[in-house]
């Protein structure tokens, strides 16, 4: 058997590029592969939490997005109809989000690590996962232009998305497990100004989003419960601008608004996989998936590109048994993924906000540290048992007696 790769990455999008980029720059030979060539673009909208832009900060790739221009997003606003609760979503050291084109974003990504020295071929397919002794040891593929290639490596990486091949060659457990909850369709406008917020309209078994993204032009996905995909995707159009028209303000805005890209959209499940085997493991959609509502998918895929190559030089450097590394990343990712999985599918839902949640808002609104909060945890900057903690919730409805009281002139 030759083998002329440490890694082989299958997939080259969010998870899998950075991944292949981390184990080049400790000195791995790495092949990634994609069947897609770069730039191209991908069914996924693409808001970039405050983390995951401060992820990009630490490979030192932040300054090229923000060279292409991509406008910042300082603020993200949830309109509930009777209140809106508007905050910052990010951290001192890393403040902002973005909403950057998946063709630039990956294209980036790609470049990166093929400059870190991994080695990148584009359009080529994997067609079989190689299992010999109940062990993965390489890919088998093809190329646009020429034949079936075979290669080894010590660890074949699937960061090859929801429908991953490699999870499906090596069986890996899916666990807590959810169906497709939401269905989303979006389209691109120009002429809809947003002046670097990010803003979201949350109404009756319906929500939509909106953010500015590269060439001035904004982002608006709209949603409505899973039990209505069929139906509505008979005219996917109509549904939107109904939906919208749960907004009349917004919806004033749009209609100033061109539209300049046909809808894409769809509907996802909810689960985890066992992220790791015998020369195995999964990065990104592969291993985790979470419905697109709290848009933490990039984010979460940056998180266990850092992660699993962590485990991965362990194990390959020696300091540590393959299993024990890769069993870090699986606590790791679980525990931070697992946080905001119950509360993403809560939301997807898109069932009305319950009514002690309503309460917290309604007393949150207007106390900017409070909303600041609120941004956060759906920026997944903070995890819902830092909002939700008794503390935070009772300061918050103290301080909005105390705001009423001084307002009325009571003591
Ligand atoms: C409608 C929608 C909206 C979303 N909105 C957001 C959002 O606003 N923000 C956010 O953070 N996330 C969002 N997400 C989630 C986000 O798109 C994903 O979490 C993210 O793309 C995962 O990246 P990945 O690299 O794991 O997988 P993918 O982006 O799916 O990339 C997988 C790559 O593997 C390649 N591949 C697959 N099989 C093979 C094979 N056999 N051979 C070679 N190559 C292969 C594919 O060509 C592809 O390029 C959204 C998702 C959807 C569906």
């Amino acid at each position: 058997m030759d083998k002329a790769f440490d890694v082989i990455v299958v997939g080259t999008r969010c998870a899998g590029s950075p991944t292949a980029m981390l184990l080049a720059r400790k000195g791995y030979r790495v092949l990634a592969v994609d069947r897609a060539s770069f730039p191209s673009d991908t069914v996924s909208t693409h808001i970039l939490h405050p983390l995951a832009v401060g992820a990009l900060s630490r490979w030192e790739l932040l300054d090229r997005l923000v060279a292409t221009g991509c406008p910042a997003i300082h603020t993200y606003a949830f309109d509930f109809g009777p209140f809106t609760i508007a905050g910052g979503p990010g951290t001192d050291e890393s403040p902002v989000g973005y909403c950057p084109r998946r063709t630039i974003l990956d294209k980036l990504l790609v470049d990166a690590a093929a400059e870190s020295g991994a080695d990148i071929r584009e359009n080529f397919a994997v067609e079989e996962i190689i299992v010999e002794g109940g062990r993965v040891v390489g890919i088998k593929g093809r190329s646009k232009q020429g034949g079936t290639v075979t290669e080894y490596a010590d660890i074949v990486v699937g960061a090859d998305g929801r429908h991953s091949m490699v999870s499906e060659a090596v069986h890996a457990g899916q666990y807590r497990e959810k169906p497709p909850l939401l269905a989303g369709y979006y389209s691109y406008w120009r002429g809809l100004p947003m002046d670097g917020r990010f803003e979201a309209y949350i109404r009756d078994r319906r929500a939509f989003a909106v953010a500015p993204t590269h060439d001035d032009l904004t982002l608006v996905i709209a949603g409505w419960p899973y039990a209505e995909f069929a139906e509505n995707k008979k005219d996917i159009e109509g549904n939107y601008l109904k939906t919208i028209e749960l907004a009349p303000a917004f919806a004033r805005r749009l209609r100033s608004a061109t539209r300049v890209a046909p809808f894409a959209g769809t509907a996802v499940p909810n689960y985890f996989r066992k992220p790791y085997g015998p020369g195995w493991a999964l990065v990104g959609d592969a291993g985790y998936n979470r419905d697109f509502i709290t848009a933490q998918g990039i984010l979460d895929a940056f998180r266990d590109a850092e992660l699993c190559a962590r485990a991965i030089d362990e194990s390959l450097s020696g300091a540590r048994s393959f299993d024990d590394a890769m069993a870090d990343y699986q606590r790791v990712r679980d525990e931070r993924g697992g946080a905001m999985y119950d509360f993403t599918c809560e939301l997807a839902t898109l069932e009305p906000p319950p009514p002690e949640l309503l309460q917290l808002l309604q007393a949150a609104h207007g106390n900017q540290t409070a909303m600041d909060g609120f941004a956060r945890l759906n920026a997944g900057t903070i995890l819902p048992a830092e909002f939700f903690a008794s503390d935070n919730t009772e300061a918050i409805f103290a301080a909005a007696a105390s705001s009423k009281r001084a307002s009325t002139g009571c003591a």
